[in-house]
This record gives C-alpha cells, sequence and structure tokens, in this order.
C-alpha cells in the first residue's frame, strides 16, 4: 500500500498515534509542517509516489532520505523502488 510520496512507511512510524497522523497521502498538510517540499512536489506532477518520477531519486528526495537527523539512510527511496515494481 503506498501511503507516502517520498518511500515512508507511515504504518512503521510512531507519529501516527502519537500526533494522530493518517500519512501524507490522506492528508492535505504533514502534522510536522505547513507543507513539505517532497509531498507538494509529488503531487504537483500528479504521481502517487517519487518512485513514478522521471528524474527518481531526484536530489530533494536523496536530501530527505539521507538526512542526518530525520533521514533513514535511504530507506525510503528504495520503497519508492518496490512501489514502482509492484
Ligand atoms: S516527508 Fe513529506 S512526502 Fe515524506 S511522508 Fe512526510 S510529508 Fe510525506
Ligand atoms: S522524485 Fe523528486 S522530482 Fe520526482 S516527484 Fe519526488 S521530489 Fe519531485
Amino acid at each position: 500500500m503506498v501511503d507516502s510520496r517520498c518511500g515512508t512507511l507511515c504504518r512503521e512510524c510512531h507519529y501516527r498515534e502519537q500526533a494522530g497522523c493518517q500519512g501524507c497521502v490522506k492528508i492535505e498538510k504533514p502534522f510536522w509542517g505547513e507543507s513539505c517540499p517532497v509531498k507538494a512536489c509529488c503531487e504537483a506532477k500528479s504521481q502517487e509516489h517519487c518512485g513514478q518520477c522521471e528524474t527518481f531519486p531526484c536530489g530533494l528526495l536523496k536530501q530527505f532520505a539521507y538526512d542526518e537527523k530525520q533521514g533513514d539512510n535511504g530507506k525510503r527511496i528504495e520503497q519508492c523502488r518496490c512501489w514502482k515494481e509492484g
């Protein structure tokens, strides 16, 4: 199930219960801020997730995925690949 634009698995995220987040596919803006540039970019291209993008994985997505504090060492990029291969 595709539950985020960037490949984060929302069902494994502790904010789901903590912040009552339903996942960025279902909500208009992320609970953690006004907007997410990855979500905005992906939705502007009418894509379900970043794996469908012709520039996947782009610099912005990599920046998010490999961020020292918030990143997941590229796990979400791999997840997008899985979704793409279906
Ligand atoms: S980082 Fe952005 S695209 Fe990824 S789950 Fe959060 S809101 Fe969605
Ligand atoms: S891979 Fe990058 S350019 Fe493509 S939709 Fe995602 S954030 Fe946007």
